[in-house]
């Protein structure tokens, strides 16, 4: 472990890359930056499993680089604004996740169909629809942070996702977590059947007592401790 947040953006970027969410150079990750001058966020025009520390940079609630090189990311907003809004998060999540962008797209609802749903039991996972395009200003920025409400995940409809939590290392493992519940709803819709899902008290339960903030620190544990050895 490392207090410093540039180790902990690049390790989350290249988890996100390792499962699977990654998506040629775009999604990006950030770190609240502990002396409030803004956020520390992936460089662009890098993939996700090319981050680095050096390939991380402290950006400005107005956009400006203040420490580090590197090209950023023009949807910066997503990520100075949603910790505006939210005192109580301290890491975000943007990305492209397949599988959560074809679900959205569709128009279905999420279902917890297997564990994975269930980590959203509480607030569910809301849908940003104002636009599909980039989020490029801090007006978007604000419209996406009330989108999210007190959520831990929103759907950008046709577009990505958005997570959020605690700390970074939480915000990856439900992006993780959120992509997986919606590859195991496909499948099991793929089978036809009778699909069955649990109910909203089933669902808190299960919340409860799978996705304690032990266990998503271990998962986090286990997905950096297994990712691939940089290029
Ligand atoms: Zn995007």
């Amino acid at each position: 472990m490392t207090d410093d947040p540039r180790d902990t953006v690049a390790t989350s970027a290249r988890i996100m890359a390792a499962t699977g969410a990654g998506d040629l150079i775009w999604g990006h990750v950030s770190v609240r930056d502990p002396e409030g001058r803004g956020v520390w966020l992936k460089q662009a025009s890098y993939g996700l499993e090319e981050i680095t520390p050096e390939r991380v940079h402290l950006v400005a609630s107005g956009g400006e680089v203040l420490t580090g090189g590197g090209q950023r990311h023009s949807e910066f907003p997503i990520h100075t604004e949603v910790m505006a809004a939210r005192p109580d998060v301290g890491g975000v999540v943007h990305v492209h996740s397949r599988y959560a962008v074809a679900l959205a797209a569709a128009g279905a609802e999420l279902l917890p169909m297997s564990h994975e749903a269930n980590y959203f039991a509480e607030h569910g996972v809301p849908r940003f629809t104002e636009t599909a395009d980039l989020i490029l200003t801090r007006e978007l920025g604000r419209s996406v942070a009330a989108a999210l409400g007190d959520a831990q995940a929103l759907f950008l409809v046709n577009h990505g996702i958005v997570t959020v939590g605690p700390d970074l290392e939480t915000a990856t493992v439900a992006a993780v977590i959120l992509d997986r519940a919606c590859q195991q709803q496909l499948t099991t819709l793929g089978y036809g059947g009778t699909p069955s899902w649990s109910d909203p008290v089933e669902s808190r339960a299960k919340r409860e007592h799978i996705y304690s903030d032990e266990a998503q620190h271990q998962v986090w544990d286990y997905l950096a401790r297994n990712l691939p050895p940089l290029n």
